[in-house]
C-alpha cells in the first residue's frame, strides 16, 4: 500500500512543526525519514498513523483519502523506540494482543491466533521464548517482539519511531538486517524514523531528509550520497571536509593551500566539499593540488584506517579525515606528526550565493 503526503501543514499553538509537505512513499519499500532533532520526523509519522491531526493537507493510502479515518481504522502497525510490552503478559501473549483484542465479529477463532503466533515466533526466531516475560529478554529480543506485535494484525503499513535507538551498535546491526529480510519476504510498506544516517542509508529503499519541518532531499540511499542537493544534506550525510578559498586564475586558492579548478565558477570565492574516501594522501604535491597537511592522528577502525590531518600553512576549521585502506596503511607507515599533501579525487563545489554543488573530478590528472 503506498503512502502519499499531500501538502501536510502542522502547527503547535504558533508553532509551525511541519511546512507544506508532500511526499510518495511507494508500496512495498522501506522510507527512512531522517533529520535533527526536532525537524519534524516524528510528526510526520504520528500524523500519517492517525495519531495526530494535521491543520491542513492529506494522507492517502493506496489513492484513498484516508485523512479524518481514526487511527484503529487505518490499519497500520508501530514499533516505538521505548516500546513498552505488556509486562504481565508473556511474548506469545504480547504478540495474540492485537488479535485477541480485536471486536468479536472480526477476532480470529483461538486456534487460528495459536498459529499465528507461532508462526511469528518462528519469523523473529524466538520460539523458545513463548512464555518468558519481558522483564527476562535482553534489549533486541523485546524489540522483535515488538515488531511481532505489531505484525500479527496484518497491517499494510508498518511505521517504526527510532526502533533500535536504545540498542548497542551489534545488536541494532543484527535487527537492521533481519528487519531488512523480513521485509523482502513479506513486503509490507514501512515508515522509520532515525536521525542516524548510517542506519538511514543501509536499511532503506528511500531517504527522506528533513529540516526544520521542511523536506530537504528525497532519494534512494546511494543517489542521495552522491548528489546531495543542498549544504544540509552534504553536511548532514556523513564526515566531510571543506575548503573555503578565494577563485584566482583557475583556481580555489587560500594561504599556502590551493585546487585547480576545470571551470572557475562566478564569484569570488568558494568552498570546496570533499568526502574523506574522495581524497588521497602522498608525499609530494600534484599539479593539481596543494594541500599541505600535519599528520594529527591514525586509527586504525574497521575496514579502513582513518587519517586525522591539521592544515599547515592555511585555515580549516575543522580536522580533515581521509579513509586509506590497510594495504596503504602498511605500505606508506603513517605516524602521527608526519607532513602530506592531500590530493582530491572527486570534489564538490559550492559557488557563491548557490546552495546546490555542482560535483568535479580530477580523475587520474591529479
Ligand atoms: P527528535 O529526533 O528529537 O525526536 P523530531 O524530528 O522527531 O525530533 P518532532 O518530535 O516531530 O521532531 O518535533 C518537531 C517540532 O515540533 C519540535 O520543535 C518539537 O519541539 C515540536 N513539538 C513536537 N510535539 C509537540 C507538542 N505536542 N507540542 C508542542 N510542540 C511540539
Amino acid at each position: 500500500m503506498s503512502i502519499q503526503i499531500d501538502q501536510v501543514n502542522k502547527f503547535y499553538g504558533q508553532f509551525q512543526a511541519l511546512h507544506d509537505v508532500s511526499l510518495t512513499i511507494p508500496e512495498g519499500q522501506i522510507t527512512a525519514l531522517l533529520g535533527p532533532s526536532g525537524s519534524g520526523k516524528t510528526t510526520l509519522l504520528r500524523i500519517i498513523a492517525g495519531l495526530e491531526n494535521a491543520e491542513q493537507g492529506r494522507i492517502l493510502f493506496g489513492g484513498e483519502d484516508i485523512s479524518q479515518l481514526h487511527v484503529r481504522d487505518r490499519n497500520v502497525g508501530f514499533v516505538f523506540q521505548h516500546y513498552a510490552l505488556f509486562r504481565h503478559l508473556t511474548v506469545a501473549q504480547n504478540i495474540a494482543f492485537g488479535l485477541e483484542s480485536l471486536p468479536k465479529k472480526q477476532r480470529p477463532p483461538k486456534p487460528e491466533i495459536r498459529a499465528t503466533v507461532a508462526r511469528l515466533l518462528e519469523m523473529i526466531q524466538l520460539p523458545h521464548l513463548a512464555n518468558r516475560y519481558p522483564a527476562q529478554l535482553s534489549g533486541g529480543q523485546k524489540q522483535r517482539v515488538a515488531l511481532a506485535r505489531a505484525l500479527a494484525t496484518k497491517p499494510r503499513i508498518l511505521l517504526l519511531d527510532e526502533p533500535f535507538g536504545a540498542l548497542d551498535a551489534r545488536v541494532r546491526k543484527d535487527l537492521r538486517r533481519w528487519l531488512r529480510n523480513l521485509h523482502d519476504e513479506f513486503h509490507f510498506t514501512s515508515v522509520f524514523v532515525t536521525h542516524d544516517q548510517e542506519e538511514a542509508l543501509e536499511l532503506s529503499d528511500q531517504v527522506v531528509v528533513m529540516s526544520h519541518g521542511r523536506v530537504e532531499q528525497v532519494n534512494a540511499p546511494t543517489e542521495l550520497y552522491a548528489r546531495p542537493e543542498s549544504r544540509f544534506v552534504f553536511d548532514f550525510l556523513g564526515q566531510v571536509n571543506e575548503f573555503s578559498g578565494q577563485l584566482r586564475d583557475g583556481r580555489l586558492v587560500q594561504g599556502d593551500a590551493w585546487v585547480r579548478l576545470p571551470e572557475s565558477p562566478a564569484g569570488s570565492e568558494a568552498q570546496l566539499y570533499l568526502r574523506p574516501h574522495e581524497v588521497r594522501l602522498t608525499s609530494e604535491p600534484s599539479e593539481q593540488a596543494h594541500f599541505p597537511f600535519c599528520i594529527e592522528a591514525v586509527s586504525l577502525i574497521g575496514s579502513e584506517v582513518r587519517v586525522e590531518l591539521k592544515a599547515q600553512g592555511w585555515q580549516s576549521e575543522d580536522v580533515w579525515e581521509v579513509g586509506i585502506s590497510h594495504a596503504e596503511f602498511n605500505r606508506r607507515q603513517p605516524r602521527r606528526g608526519d607532513r602530506c599533501y592531500a590530493v582530491p579525487d572527486i570534489g564538490h563545489l559550492f559557488a557563491e550565493g548557490q546552495d546546490q554543488p555542482r560535483t568535479i573530478s580530477w580523475g587520474d590528472s591529479a
